[in-house]
């Protein structure tokens, strides 16, 4: 069995002023040696990045983007591209986040594209999935999550998720404070790389899944002690330091 290093990434989504968002660089900074095990990522807003570059400089942090656009460039009028991310020294970016699926009309093809925009441009992928409540209640949690894996493997094919990572983020637990007990997020967690074993073993067992949706610092341990939840993708706790740090600490 491989040991995978924990990863935890913070979605910003669209919160902060330059002024805010250099004091909490700041004090991700200086708490980032304080981290032994997790890399560290925080995805600002597109106008940030820049701001998060010259903040985590030379740091063991990465930055990442929230979205991109599946082209490269042209008339795409208020789009960013995978390259302009890359050129922004961005190592990640988000994919098919729930927000972007649900308000912004992200099908399940969009997102492969984007995913595959995202490695065509040297970034590794962060790629949501997860169900929507009424789903859970009507047990197709794993069929929605197959769905959303099986069409980024069928245009990139398996191999691609080597140089990815998906998070599962159930849509009832994102910004409710309800969070998926270790055991719900782990069962997920090893149907997601199970289904991913069934086409590769060693793909899988390389492969971070990180849990997402009201993960904060004290319940962060515990779900990150379970075998297949590899680290977290954190929304409203990434925007205080101490309690992403707090978060990004919780695998050591
Ligand atoms: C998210 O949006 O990716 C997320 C997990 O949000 P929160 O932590 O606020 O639930």
């Amino acid at each position: 069995m491989s040991v995978r290093q924990p990863l935890v990434a913070g979605n910003w989504k669209m919160n902060g002023s330059q002024a805010e968002s250099a004091k909490l660089l700041a004090g991700i900074k200086q708490g980032l040696g304080s981290v032994k095990k997790a890399q560290v990522v925080v995805c600002p807003p597109f106008i940030l990045i820049p701001l998060a570059a010259k903040e985590l400089q030379g740091t063991s942090a990465a930055w990442g983007g929230q979205n991109l656009d599946t082209h490269k460039s042209g008339a795409y009028t208020g789009e960013v591209s995978g390259p302009m991310l890359k050129d922004a020294g961005c190592a990640y970016v988000i994919v098919g986040h729930s927000e972007r699926r649900a308000m912004y009309g992200e099908t399940d093809q969009v997102v492969a594209e984007k995913f595959k925009a995202a490695q065509e441009a040297g970034l590794i992928p962060i790629l949501c999935v997860g169900e929507l409540l009424a789903e859970r209640e009507a047990n197709q949690t794993e069929a929605v999550v197959a769905r959303q894996l099986d069409a980024v493997v069928n245009l990139v094919g398996v191999a691609a998720l080597a140089k990815s990572v998906v998070a599962y983020e159930p849509v009832w637990a994102i910004g409710t404070g309800k969070t998926a007990s270790p055991q719900q997020a782990q069962d997920v967690h090893r149907f997601i790389r199970a289904r991913v074993a069934g086409k590769d073993a060693k793909i899988a067992d390389n492969l971070k899944i990180l849990y997402g949706g009201s993960m904060k610092g004290s319940n962060a341990k515990e779900l990150i002690a379970q075998p297949d939840i590899d680290g977290g993708l954190i929304g409203g706790a990434s925007l205080v330091a101490e309690e992403f740090l707090t978060i990004c600490r919780a695998p050591d």
